[in-house]
């Protein structure tokens, strides 16, 4: 490749001019651009604003910033010319229902997760993910540690904000966590993380209305925000008490159970009520009018409801990415599940209908993927599956684009500097060898991950991770 030759002298001028922290030996690796003045040619781009794609754009990226963008640019003095005629260009994406933590592979049903410090920050880069919030943590410092390292140049992977782990009281059983059983202790648990470094909070299934009220004031004391995986506390009284945001759709709504114990959280009947609850329901618009007034983000990891029959196995590819006994695990829960999950095709669809009309009435709709659950889940892939996912829930490309990128940007409060391809921006990007604008698979087909004006080589980060998700 001719570029190979300016790329080696820029390695050496980026140091010089730009007077960035430098790369340790293992984040060089994966570097194809570093950083430099650039234009990169012919792109076609959806730029995360919604509106419709452009074709034959350039982009001149000098140093961490996209200078300009346009067609047919003048070549700047001295800078790099990449041709990227046929390829697709959308922003970095900001995903935020991450993990860094995966279910354990030991056989039978006991449910565990083990921290992935190794393979998921490569994986989420690798994936075109360039922003991301941990949406809850079982092991806090290791996520401190692994963000700080990403910003440090010292091990590839995207810019994090780190959340709390998962506030409860006892009731999910999960020896990851540690529970509480007071208010009290949970406001002291909100410092002690605030204080570590940690920047968003996450409550969970049992935990009381007063507790929330207080973990909400104590975190928004510090200007920091609250979401929610819940199930004792309905959607209704979480926005009424505060919260910014609520994970996973409407699934996690506990509104609709008839004669619902307060603070009882009521898994069976919770399932039961959504699955009887008409698509069309005027209680569900309502709830959604609600939500939308109180401004309170939700969350979208449809990907993690995805049946199982004439479906991945592993949601957007990366089975090669599983140790041989995640894989064993995955493929058994896969094929037991063939043919047998079509009330989960039921709430699937109703879901994807709940999702898209919160959106239409001027929601906050983010995207995160949440890699738990069965193991078939791995962080990277499934972020390209759920962007895939919007497009079958009926959202047009640009819209998909924007929920990934722009939507997430401004719940981090980020969007000033993040979440589109403009001028002035972080360069922040992907270049894909598809041309997204026309179909949306082509979120498969990363070439470059460009974080801070550093252009990452995706298939060698994928790589790195082979084997390895299910172990470190
Ligand atoms: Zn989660």
């Amino acid at each position: 490749m001719k570029n190979l030759f300016f790329i080696s002298i820029l390695i050496s001028l980026s140091l010089s001019s730009y007077g960035q922290t430098s790369l340790s030996k293992e984040t060089e690796a994966y570097v194809s651009y570093p950083r430099g003045l650039y234009i990169f040619q012919n792109l076609t781009i959806v730029d995360g604003t919604g509106n419709a794609s452009k074709t034959n754009q350039d982009i001149v990226v000098n140093g961490e910033i996209i200078e300009r963008i346009g067609p047919d640019l003048a070549i700047p003095e001295n800078a790099n010319v990449v041709n990227l005629e046929g390829k697709s260009a959308i922003p970095g994406m900001v995903m935020l229902h991450e993990h860094l933590f995966y279910p354990k592979a030991t056989p039978g049903n006991n449910f565990g997760v083990n921290q992935m410090s190794y393979s998921f920050p490569k994986l989420y880069l690798a994936s075109g993910i360039t922003t991301m919030r941990t949406a809850g943590s079982i092991m806090p410092h290791a996520d401190l540690n692994i963000k700080n390292k990403i910003l440090n140049g010292e091990i590839p992977g995207p810019k994090m904000d780190v959340t709390s782990p998962h506030l409860d009281r006892e009731g999910t059983g999960l020896i990851e966590l540690g529970p509480f059983s007071s208010t009290e202790q949970v406001v002291d648990m909100v410092n002690l993380y605030a204080d570590l470094g940690v920047t968003s909070f996450k409550v969970y299934n049992y935990l009381t209305k007063s507790d929330l009220k207080a973990i909400v004031e104590t975190a928004h004391s510090k200007n920091l925000k609250v979401t929610g995986h819940l199930c004792s506390i309905t959607y209704r009284e979480a926005a009424d008490l505060g919260i910014d945001n609520l994970e996973h759709g409407f699934y996690a709504s506990s509104d609709f159970i008839k004669d619902k114990q307060p603070d009882e959280c009521e898994p069976f009947n919770q399932r039961k009520s959504l699955l009887q609850l008409p698509v069309d329901s005027e209680a569900m618009t309502n709830l959604i009018q609600h939500l939308v007034e109180k401004k309170v983000a939700l969350t979208s990891t449809i990907n993690v409801f995805e049946p199982y029959t004439n479906r991945e196995v592993v949601p957007g590819g990366g089975l090669d990415a599983l140790y041989t006994g995640a894989k064993e695990k995955v493929f058994k829960r896969w094929a037991s599940k063939q043919g047998r999950d079509s009330l989960d095709y039921v709430l699937f669809n109703k879901a994807k209908v709940w999702e898209k009309a919160f959106h239409d009435a001027g929601g906050l709709l983010v995207a995160g993927t949440d890699p738990t659950y069965d193991g078939r889940i791995v962080a990277g892939y499934a972020n390209m599956r759920l962007v895939e996912l919007f497009v079958e829930m009926g959202f047009t490309i640009p819209e998909t684009i924007k929920i990934c990128t722009l939507n997430g940007a401004k719940y981090l409060e980020q969007d000033d500097t993040i979440g589109t391809l403009e001028k002035g921006k972080i360069a922040d990007f992907i270049i894909l060898n598809d041309d997204i604008s026309k179909n949306i698979k082509a979120i498969r087909s990363t070439e470059t991950v460009f974080k801070n004006g550093i252009g990452y080589n995706s298939e060698k980060l994928f790589k790195a991770a082979d084997g390895l998700v299910g172990i470190r």
